[in-house]
């Protein structure tokens, strides 16, 4: 490790002052300042020598720092130019790193193995577009082997909540359908700066070899998620009503319940994972029948 990135591990706050950044609020800009957090919170990414890594908004180069000399490749992304520049001035000396200036939510996560195998994705990401960040690593799950994301503690408490809770939603079926979840750690607001209004959580994100239970086809299912949650208080049939593909092709939609095993007046927040891919491939059948 060179001795730049080792100034950068020991204080993001004086970073900061050196190349007299304000953070922006809106593109999440809260640093890690507590350096136990940010070297636990790689050291439970299972990142290891083998491994090619992409950094989801890299910021200071704090964790950047702290990855490099344990793996074989990182990718740092980052959006705002101001810290590219202090990423590239501060870290740019290390071989194994690129930093890319960049758009999370236009990386294509593909990119970094293309002659196969998988990297593995860590980041303390901006709360402003989170859920956008795991849809996107979603898509791009066969890229990936497991992500290890901050997020905020309220976002993770979604991703990991049961059927039939407030909290349960689009994105708790989603992920898990895709992945093994556990929360890490919690992290309290005072590690950061500046500091957030709310608690952190650490999630780890481990994604599947294929779906947890068939569905037929990704976009039905995701379709079908979204259905089911658009209106929370109507009934299951009623939300699956207003779905194009159940418009376009004027399916029958008690008969596609029936199929699922499934009664139609239940509200979509009660339904498992299962269900939820139960359904799924009987509307993806629907499809193919016509
Ligand atoms: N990794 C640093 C740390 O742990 O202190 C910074 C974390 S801060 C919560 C989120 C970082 O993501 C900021 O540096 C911010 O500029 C960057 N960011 C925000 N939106 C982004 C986007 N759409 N694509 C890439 N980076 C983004």
């Amino acid at each position: 490790m060179t001795v730049l990135s080792a100034n950068v591990i020991e204080s993001p706050l004086k970073t900061l002052k050196k190349y007299n950044i304000r953070p922006v609020k809106r593109l999440g800009q809260s640093f890690l300042v507590d350096n136990n957090i940010t070297s636990r919170i790689v050291d439970s990414s299972g990142i290891g020598e083998g491994d090619t890594v992409v950094e989801i908004g890299a910021g200071l180069g704090a964790m950047t720092a702290m990855i490099a000399p344990r793996v074989k490749r990182v990718i740092a992304l980052e959006i705002d130019p101001k810290l590219v520049a202090v990423l590239d001035s501060e870290l740019g000396e290390i071989p194994n790193l690129e930093i890319i200036h960049i758009d999370v939510l236009s990386y294509d996560f593909s990119s970094p193995l293309k002659g196969g195998g998988k990297e593995k994705v860590i980041g303390n990401i901006p709360y402003n577009v989170s859920s956008q960040i795991l849809f996107r690593l979603i898509e791009f799950r066969e890229h990936i082997s497991s992500a290890t994301l901050m997020l905020q503690r309220e976002v993770a408490d979604r991703i990991t909540a049961l059927p039939g809770t407030k909290q349960y939603g689009i994105p708790s079926v989603i992920v898990s359908m895709h992945a093994a979840l556990s929360q890490l750690m919690t992290v309290s607001a005072t590690c950061f700066y500046p500091v957030p209004k709310v608690d952190s959580a650490v999630l780890k994100i481990e994604m599947r070899e294929g779906p947890l239970y068939p569905i037929g086809d990704h976009g039905i299912f995701i379709e079908t998620v979204k259905a089911a949650f658009a209106m929370r208080r109507k009934t299951l049939a009623n939300n699956l009503k207003g779905m194009d593909v159940v418009r376009s092709k004027r399916a029958d939609v008690p008969a596609l319940l029936a199929e699922a095993g499934i009664d139609g007046r239940r509200r979509g927040e009660t339904l498992t994972t299962e269900e939820f891919g139960r359904l799924s491939e009987a509307i993806f059948r629907m499809t193919e029948a016509r």
